[in-house]
């Protein structure tokens, strides 16, 4: 038998799951349940996080910056007109996530959370400069996603922690893209990329996903990519530097030699959504 928990603030939920050796958070359940009626995980105590005041939602701080609520499901992140320009790719990708369902169903922290490398979130809040804000019993703390992610599905989540917000910069003008190539439709991705180019052509930033445990990015090879976006040869260094530092394994989804043929074919992908875009 699990017994459902329902605590109503953060301090209580992380009083919780330290409470109960086995207890889990969950959230939409998207995945969670699934794998639980398949026998992948266990567990006695289910602390949800729904009635958490505060958890779900997209807000603008008084600085500019975009906080996004642990428990904002996919459905509300793909339809926020706050991500806009530089963070509109966050937009376009949780657009992309499965289908209707599942998107008013499962959650960013959720997400996040399970750390799936062909999850659709982490390369597009890579490319966001997202910031985590990551609650425990040691309290409360933040971590950057590019060091969020340490090997395939080990996160820097510690024991009894929850993620509760996701902080991205300022939106700036930008175009962005985000292109995944799944087997069908809604499925999760081969591979995928997320990429953004400031108005003004002086930054770009791009993540691989799907390719490695966590989001690939290589902020020194897209400065040398800046001002060069036309010019052929430059974009093939790119993609080979992004290429380089891949960790693509062989599953279902594709092989690891496929993977990386796919990296500088999304790169062009994306980068010619872009120029119709900025035309
Ligand atoms: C049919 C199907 C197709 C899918 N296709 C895609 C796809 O194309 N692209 C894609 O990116 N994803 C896809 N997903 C995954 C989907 O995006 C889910 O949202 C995601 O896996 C998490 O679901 P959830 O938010 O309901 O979390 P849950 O299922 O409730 O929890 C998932 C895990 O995260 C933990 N957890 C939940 N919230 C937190 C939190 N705030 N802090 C710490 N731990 C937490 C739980 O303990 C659990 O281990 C698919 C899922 C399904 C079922």
């Amino acid at each position: 038998m699990t017994e459902l928990l329902f605590p109503t603030t953060v301090e209580e939920a992380v009083a919780l799951l330290a409470a109960h050796e086995d207890a889990r958070p969950i959230a939409g359940g998207a995945t969670l349940v699934a794998m639980r009626n398949a026998g992948l995980v266990e567990s006695t105590h289910l602390v949800s996080l729904d009635r958490i005041a505060g958890l779900a939602g997209i807000v603008r701080l008084e600085d500019g910056r975009i906080r996004i609520g642990a428990m904002t499901k996919h459905a509300e992140t793909a339809s926020c007109e706050m991500l806009s320009g530089s963070l509109e790719v966050l937009r376009k990708a949780a657009g992309m996530i499965a289908n209707r369902v599942v998107r008013n169903m499962g959650t960013m922290g959720g997400s996040v959370a399970n750390a799936d490398p062909a999850a659709d979130y982490l390369p597009a809040l890579a490319c966001c400069d997202a910031v985590l804000t990551i609650a425990g019993p040691g309290g409360t703390r933040e971590v950057s996603i590019l060091d969020y992610v340490e090997d395939w599905y080990e996160t820097a989540l510690g024991e009894g922690e929850i993620i509760t917000a996701f902080t991205l910069p300022a939106p700036y003008a930008a175009a962005s893209s985000y292109r995944k190539i799944a087997r069908v439709s809604g499925d999760f991705a081969t591979a995928s990329c997320a990429m953004a180019l400031e108005a003004d052509g002086q930054g770009v930033r791009v993540a691989i996903g799907a390719c490695g445990p966590g989001p690939i990015r290589d902020p020194e090879a897209e400065a040398a990519l800046c001002g060069h976006l036309g010019d052929p040869e430059a974009v093939a260094t790119f993609a080979k530097a992004l290429a380089d530092q891949a960790d693509p394994v062989d599953d279902v989804r594709g092989s690891a030699e496929y993977r990386l043929q796919l990296i500088p074919r999304l790169i062009s992908g994306v980068l010619n959504d872009i120029s119709k875009e900025t035309v």
